[in-house]
């Protein structure tokens, strides 16, 4: 298995006017299962694309352990890759389609090419499908095919490129396990492409977030969802997404109390949460996520702020409780706490659950 380094990998298109990858440095342990995510457009297939081999970068390089395989051709890369869309071949049987893979990419004999797909369809329950063509298969069970045919090339990366959008959410949630357990079985390294953050969040060792074909934070999902390194970070990741509240701070007296005066708001904080962080008198994002979010249906008056109910929408385990404070205020509430439209409730949180971002260029403030 293998190491894959990526080193100030850029990709520009149409001379320099695109540029779909800026700069992106980034190491997968052998063995890891990394996750690649970020909205439409941020260059995430991009950068699948080079490390396969089918994009040629314009700078930069990736290694394979200490392999420079930057100019090496995508067919001798030892890489497999699983698309969305299958890529089965529709005029051969899954029988075919997989030993096809095994023909392109090894020596085998035929019929050690034969013995290596009936034990990967055994593995992967599709044994019953040899001989059927990819058209008589569902949706899973096409997928199931491109997972075997391309485990059973013995790959050292093995590249994803959302490989689950096509599936009901129910099949996408047993598959993303059954992926997670194939990889680690194989202990193939792997990466893994989604627009979807719960997916990279469920399936990741580690996540890498890109916007606008920069890398914004590589980390464990836990540490970027308790941490994230700015603003679109903080918004992309975690769902429903965190609220942000612009604040002015104020010291005068002897707190430093955190102001948003249209919305009836005043936080004094802690010296424990300012650990000797100087916030002077200017102006912050302030974020806060919905399950942070404490609704107090019979406001005391000790409360951080008061606001009105605007909607509630009952999802079953819990309440989305969209609050009048800003602009699509949310919080997300058990489901016993249910506030009707027009109430007036209490809000609280934690100040440990807190976020400062600076406004202009979105960074996290401590
Ligand atoms: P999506 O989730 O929509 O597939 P993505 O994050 O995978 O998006 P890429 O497909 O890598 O993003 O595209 C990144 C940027 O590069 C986009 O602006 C896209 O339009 C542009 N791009 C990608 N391929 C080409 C190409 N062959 N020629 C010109 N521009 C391209």
């Amino acid at each position: 298995m293998a190491e894959v380094t990526l080193d100030s990998l850029r990709k520009e298109f149409d001379r320099g006017t695109i540029v779909a990858v800026d700069d992106v440095d980034l190491e997968i342990e052998d063995g890891e299962f990394v996750t690649v995510v970020g909205p439409s457009g941020c260059g995430k297939t991009t950068t699948l694309r080079m490390v396969a081999g089918l994009e040629e970068p314009t700078a930069g390089t990736i290694h394979f352990d200490d392999e420079d395989v930057t100019d090496v051709h995508a067919k001798n890369r030892s890489v497999a890759m699983v698309f969305q869309n299958y890529a089965l071949y529709p005029h051969k049987t899954v029988r075919e389609n997989m030993a096809f893979g095994l023909k392109m990419s090894t020596e085998m004999t035929k019929d050690e090419r034969h013995e290596r797909v009936r034990e990967m369809a055994e593995m992967m329950g599709i044994e019953e499908l040899l001989d059927d063509k990819p058209d008589e298969l569902s949706g899973g069970q096409k997928q199931r095919v491109a997972l075997g045919r391309a485990i059973a090339r013995e790959p050292e990366v093995f590249l994803f490129d959302e490989p689950l959008s096509n599936l009901d959410a129910k099949l996408r949630t047993e598959m993303r396990a059954e992926i997670q357990k194939l990889q680690k079985e194989f202990g193939v390294t792997a990466m893994y492409v989604t627009h979807d953050q719960e997916e990279a969040m469920t399936m990741g060792d580690r996540l890498a977030i890109l916007d606008e074909g920069q890398l914004q934070q590589v980390g464990k999902p836990t540490e970027v969802y308790e941490n994230p390194v700015n603003r679109f970070v903080a918004g992309f990741i975690g769902s429903p997404a965190m609220n942000f509240v612009d604040v002015d701070v104020d010291t005068t007296g002897d707190t430093t109390t955190l102001v948003n005066e249209a919305a009836g708001f005043e936080l004094p904080l802690s010296d424990q949460y300012l650990r000797g962080h100087d916030l002077r008198d200017s102006a912050y994002t302030l974020g806060i996520r919905p399950e942070n979010v404490s609704v107090i249906e019979e406001p005391k008056g000790n409360e951080i702020v008061t606001t009105t109910v605007e909607v509630v929408e009952p999802i079953g385990s819990d309440n989305y409780v969209h609050l009048a404070l800003t602009d699509d205020f949310l919080a997300r509430s058990r489901p016993d706490i249910k506030p009707e439209p027009d109430d007036v409730v209490g809000i609280d949180f934690d100040e440990r659950d807190l976020h400062l971002f600076d406004p202009e260029t979105g960074e996290d403030v401590f």
